[in-house]
């Protein structure tokens, strides 16, 4: 069983779809192995997207991540890492496939609703800067 680490992104939270994008993912057979909702800092958010620090969009994505409660999540399933970023849709709403998350709440390219690992190296990174291993099970 692999897993991978998600987020449900504060525009999402904002709008009160935390239910829904919960029970996209349940009924897509991933299942909740860690969840709890938390307001970042700008620093934190800083420090957890460290891969895009050079980008042009980094500071406002940041400013975004830490503008209101975000809920994260560590989620389990066979082939988790690629099964969410095929759920999750492309990054950009206006590109994702229909049917996908991003497709169906995503606002724009940064508020996309959703965040998934892209790789066994990112959930390897990202899990544990949120999740201590008693807090997944
Ligand atoms: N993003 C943005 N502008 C861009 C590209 C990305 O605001 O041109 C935001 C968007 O919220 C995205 C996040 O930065 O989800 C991380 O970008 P990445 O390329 O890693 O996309 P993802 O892996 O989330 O699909
Ligand atoms: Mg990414």
């Amino acid at each position: 069983m692999e897993r991978t680490f998600a987020i449900i992104k504060p525009d999402a939270v904002q709008r009160n779809i935390t239910g829904k994008i919960l029970e996209r993912i349940e009924a897509n057979g991933f299942k909740v192995v860690g969840m709890k909702r938390l307001h970042l800092t700008p620093e934190q958010a800083m420090g957890f997207y460290y891969v895009h620090s050079a980008r042009p969009f980094f500071k406002d994505l940041c400013n975004y991540m830490a503008s209101g409660p975000a809920v994260v999540l560590v989620l389990e399933k066979e082939g988790a890492i690629a099964e969410w970023r095929k759920l999750m849709g492309a990054t950009n709403p206006e590109a994702a496939e229909n049917g996908t998350i991003r497709k169906d709440f995503g606002v724009s390219l940064e508020k996309n609703s959703v965040h998934g690992s892209d790789s066994p190296e990112s959930a390897a990174f990202e899990i544990p800067y949120f999740f201590n291993a008693l807090e997944l099970v």
